[in-house]
């Protein structure tokens, strides 16, 4: 067996080298801009575009002209939120009412404050929901926490930290019967799990392809209803490609490879999450059975597939993370490296501490990310590697100090 071993797949996946081969022309061959109209190295260009349309909105279930391209799920999400926001100050609506949850990832997180930040009178409030011990949001909670004001609604579909899979369709219900806008951010959920913007009602979503088997740097957001601009108002100005909702001149082989890896997920996605629950939940037996006081966060059922993630007593997440340094993996504390802080200081992420993960576990959260590539001999040498390192460090170490929050990339 190969060393190292990668099971981070929350963070980001290798291109499926069916995507890449699909892609492959569209570097050299067919090069053409899909903006110039008076060739045809342009036509087939923008053929190849309208193909990619067509294969993301059928795996979301929307029309094509309500898939934009961008260039991933940060870009999908600041349009959403910030687009929102923008179109409510244009209209002279005034400010406005943002409700969004506890654990979204930062990219809705810092969008919304930049909304909070917004000038009085024109000012938004945001209303952050809490989550129960499993991650869930509580759809009658959404439902309290709208206001006379409130414009947008935003939750993760799956938690790209525990999992676990939100009911979006209860909300949908709720937002749609009161003409409120619903967002989600669906990252780790499509081509994973279904998701259906119509059944749901769902407004605006936002998807990106390296999470699924494509190529980093490319996404999609959906806008209901095919007139974007009664949603939302555009951030990048120019060309006014993409029906004025994202100027820019398209990434065409990234493109082709987000549309190729929708439809083959479309085929492969049932069958594959079968498969990677099974491993999963092999991986997590034999965790559990090897070391004392653990605990799995997340919800038991409603989750990813391909989804572990587990606590450790008494750890901390950066040392075991250290001695398991021949597999990839990402903690649920800080990513301290990466973000000007001291190194030695641990900090559970916020959606651990959303959770309410009790401290002596919240500071030695693991995940595990499961993936197409992930065998059976790879997860029994992990388990067995975790158990060790685990019995190991706890004759050693101390339990650590926590110190403060942080986020998980
Ligand atoms: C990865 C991820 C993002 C960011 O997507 P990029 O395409 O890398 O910008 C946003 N939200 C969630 C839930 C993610 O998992």
């Amino acid at each position: 067996m190969q060393l190292p071993i990668y099971m981070d797949y929350h963070a980001t996946t290798p291109v499926d080298p069916r995507v890449f081969e699909a892609m492959r022309p569209y570097f050299t061959e067919v090069f053409g801009n899909p903006a110039s109209r008076s060739h045809s190295f342009g036509w087939k260009a923008s053929e190849a575009i309208e193909r990619a349309r067509q294969q993301v909105a059928s795996l979301i279930n929307s029309k094509p002209a309500e898939v934009y391209f961008t260039s991933g799920a940060t870009e999908s999400d600041n349009l959403a939120i910030k687009g929102v926001v923008l179109n409510q100050l244009a209209r002279n609506l005034g400010g406005g009412h943002i409700i969004t949850t506890a654990i979204e990832h930062k990219a809705i997180l810092e969008s919304c404050k930049r909304a909070q930040a917004q000038q009085k009178p024109q000012g938004f409030e945001v209303t952050v929901l809490p989550v129960d011990r499993f991650g869930m949001v509580d759809p009658v909670a959404v439902e309290r926490a709208i206001t006379p004001r409130t414009v947008l609604v935003s939750v993760i579909a799956a938690s790209n930290e525990v999992g676990t899979i939100e009911p979006l369709a209860e909300i949908g219900r709720i937002t749609r019967a009161r003409g409120i806008l619903l967002h989600t951010d669906a990252a780790q959920a499509v081509g994973k799990i279904p998701v259906d913007v119509v059944a749901m009602n769902i407004d605006l979503l936002s998807l990106t392809a390296h999470k699924m088997y494509g190529p980093k740097g490319v996404g999609a957001i959906y806008i209901r209803g095919e007139r974007p601009a009664d949603l939302i108002t555009c951030i990048a100005d120019g060309g006014g490609q993409e029906n004025g909702v994202r100027s820019g001149t398209l990434n065409v082989a990234g493109i082709v490879g987000l549309g190729e890896t929708c439809r083959i997920n479309q085929l492969e996605m049932a069958e594959e999450g079968q498969r990677l629950s099974v491993l999963r939940d092999r991986l997590k037996r034999a965790i559990l059975a090897g070391a004392q006081e653990v605990i799995v966060n997340g919800h038991e059922s409603l989750r990813l597939p391909n989804n572990l993630s587990m606590s450790f007593a008494g750890l901390d997440a950066e040392t075991l993370l250290m001695s398991l340094d021949d597999i990839a993996l990402s903690s649920g504390s800080a990513c301290l490296s990466g973000s000007g802080f001291k190194s030695g200081a641990i900090r559970a992420s916020h959606v651990i501490e959303a959770l309410g993960v009790d401290e002596r576990y919240a500071l030695c959260t693991i995940r595990f990310g499961l993936g197409r590539f992930t065998t059976e001999e790879q997860v029994d040498y992990v388990a067995r590697r975790v158990v060790e390192a685990v019995a190991s460090l706890r004759e050693l170490a101390p339990a650590p100090e926590p110190v403060r929050v942080g986020a998980m990339k």
